[in-house]
Parts: structure tokens; C-alpha cells; sequence
């Protein structure tokens, strides 16, 4: 990821400007406002701007009027507390607000999330970079042939640069295009953008309240997510693990590395405790189901 330097200094001016205020503030994330953290080729996420700590949550869901006495070990209580009741308000009361930097097929899938506000680059308006993401050699992958969305073994090396040659190659004209369109026919901005392709990248603001957020995270941090939008809500987890590090504490305990068993479920692992296994066919458990379960178990 490059920066022009005008966008450095714009940055390095933001970063070098300290306010005093009698807002709450975390530290952790003071530290990295503003911060282009690079994702992909020439991603980024940056933090704008954020509202509320852990204290936060700890404050709506007591409805108190601040820190008072409490020992942090009671904050810390009370939001494992919510976390694993799923009390889900008191979260909504801290705010963060990102610009993102990400290729077009990511934003379709991230743009699902609905609880969110987006000012999206308008390429009506403005002329694109020529910025397209191209993946590493080692993220290319061949077809899975079990799951139909994932991908299976990496391609070899020759494979690869035959491919890689190919999408650069193709971007490249369909960027030469786009300039033809937009020069030579004085084609509109709105119309000639039809010719690049999703690897494209374009830029948000995204702002989204902290339980929404971690919704999203759960949803985009798993493992069945595609690499490259996990490499965003990796970015983004990061974030909030230096923001509200209680709250990140008890989702990574009681959300990422939790798993949900169902009634057939338990009744296997009861089975399994008390010494008598239940077989795949008398389990009541479809075979996708019962793998889930061993794995989650460690069998
Ligand atoms: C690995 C993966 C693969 C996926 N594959 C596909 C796919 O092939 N095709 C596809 O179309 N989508 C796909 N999706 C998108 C997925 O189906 C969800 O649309 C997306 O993850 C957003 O989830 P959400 O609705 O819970 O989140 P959000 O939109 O953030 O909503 C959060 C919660 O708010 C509530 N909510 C929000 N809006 C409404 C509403 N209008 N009505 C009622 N309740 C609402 C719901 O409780 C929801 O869970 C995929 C997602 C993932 C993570």
C-alpha cells in the first residue's frame, strides 16, 4: 500500500494534532487513530473517529452515573457477564467510524451487513486509480471440491505466474478502456466505469455500533469467510482488541472461540461422558453435523 505524498502529510498532520477533552478515551486506540493499516495490495483500514471504552458498556448497562468505586475485576465481570447473556445494548452505546480502502468484490460481501452507515467514493464523480488487487501467488488457489465456496489446494508455481500474468493482463486493458472511453468518446464517468472489473478498489467511510461490529467480525473473522475480507475483520479485530480489550477479551472467549452444540449434540457428548459413544447413524446428527462435532472436540 502506497501513499501519495500529499495523503502522508494530510496524515501525519491529523496524527500530530492532540485535543484535550472531557469525553472518555482509550488509549489503546488514541494510539493508532488515523493510522492507514495496509490489507491486501493496496488496502487499508484507519480509524476516523470512536465513541466510548469499556467503561461504556460497563456505565448503560448499569445506568450509573460513572467509574465510581468499582474494581476493574467487576467491570470485567459484568461484560463477560453480558457477553455470554447476550445483553446486547449496552454494546451499542460505543461507536467506531473506519475509511476503508478495499477491492469492489470485498465491499460486495461486506456491504451485507446492514447495521451500518456508508459514504461510499463515488466514481460518478470522480475518475478511478488505476489500483487493482492482484493476489499473492500463495493466496491462489484451485477450486475446493467439497465445499463449493472455498478454496482448495494452492496452484503451483507455473500455474501461478500463468494466472497472475493473465489477471494483470486484463486489468490493464480494461484500465486502458476505461481512459479511452473516458478521453477519446468523452464517455460520462457514471457509464465508463462499466468496463472495470471487481477487483477494482473503492473507499468507504463505515461507521457501526460496537455489538453490530462484533456481529460482523464473528461473521467475517470465521474460517469459512473469504481470505480476503478476513484480512479486513483480522485488521479490524486487531483494533478493537487495543479500544475496549475487556469486551475483546469476552468475545474471543465466549463468541470466536465458542461453539454452539445442539440438543442432538449434547446428547452425544452426554453419551460420550458417560462411557457409552454414539455411532454417526444412531446419533441422530446429519454426517456434516457430526464432523462439526468431532472437530470441535478435538476427535
Ligand atoms: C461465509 C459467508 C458466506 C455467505 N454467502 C452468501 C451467499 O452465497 N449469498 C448471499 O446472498 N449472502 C451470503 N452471505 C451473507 C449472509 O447471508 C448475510 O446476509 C450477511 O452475513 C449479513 O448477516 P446479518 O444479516 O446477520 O447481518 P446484518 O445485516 O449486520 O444484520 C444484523 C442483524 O440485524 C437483524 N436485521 C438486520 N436487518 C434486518 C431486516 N431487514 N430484517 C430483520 N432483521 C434484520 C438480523 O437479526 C441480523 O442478524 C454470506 C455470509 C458469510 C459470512
Amino acid at each position: 500500500m502506497e501513499l501519495r505524498p500529499e495523503e502522508a502529510e494530510e496524515l501525519a498532520a491529523l496524527r500530530s494534532h492532540v485535543t484535550t477533552t472531557r469525553r472518555p478515551s482509550s488509549p489503546g486506540l488514541e494510539a493508532r487513530m488515523f493510522e492507514p493499516l495496509p490489507c491486501l495490495d493496496h488496502g487499508f483500514v484507519r480509524v476516523v473517529d470512536y465513541m466510548g471504552d469499556d467503561a461504556a458498556v460497563v456505565q448503560a448497562a448499569r445506568v450509573s452515573y460513572g467509574t465510581g468505586t468499582r474494581k476493574v475485576s467487576d467491570d470485567r465481570n459484568l461484560i463477560r457477564y453480558l457477553m455470554r447473556h447476550r445483553h446486547t445494548t449496552p454494546f451499542e452505546m460505543c461507536e467506531l467510524k473506519l475509511h476503508v480502502k478495499l477491492p469492489i468484490f470485498v465491499a460486495r460481501q461486506w456491504i451485507r451487513s446492514r447495521t451500518a452507515s456508508v459514504n461510499e467514493y463515488s466514481a460518478r464523480y470522480s475518475i478511478l486509480d488505476r489500483e487493482f488487487y492482484l493476489p499473492r501467488a500463495e493466496d491462489l488457489a484451485l477450486q475446493d471440491n467439497q465445499n463449493r465456496q472455498g478454496r482448495g489446494d494452492s496452484l503451483d508455481a507455473e500455474q501461478a505466474a500463468e494466472v497472475l500474468s493473465l489477471l494483470k493482463h486484463d486489468a490493464m486493458h480494461n484500465h486502458a478502456q476505461y481512459e479511452r472511453l473516458l478521453e477519446h468518446h468523452g464517455l460520462s464517468r457514471e457509464l465508463a466505469r462499466m468496463t472495470l472489473p471487481v477487483s477494482w478498489y473503492t473507499q468507504w467511510y463505515w461507521k457501526i455500533d460496537l455489538h453490530n461490529l462484533l456481529h460482523f467480525l464473528s461473521l467475517r473473522m470465521d474460517r469459512h469467510a473469504q481470505y480476503e475480507i478476513r484480512v479486513y475483520a483480522d485488521t479490524i479485530g486487531s483494533l478493537v482488541a487495543d479500544w475496549v480489550p475487556l469486551v475483546w477479551e469476552a468475545f474471543a472467549d465466549y463468541r470466536l472461540g465458542a461453539v454452539t452444540l445442539s440438543r442432538q449434540m449434547m446428547k452425544v457428548v452426554q453419551a460420550m461422558l458417560a462411557g457409552e459413544p454414539p455411532t454417526l447413524e444412531n446419533s441422530g446428527l446429519s454426517r456434516r453435523e457430526w464432523t462439526e462435532l468431532m472437530e470441535a472436540l478435538g476427535r
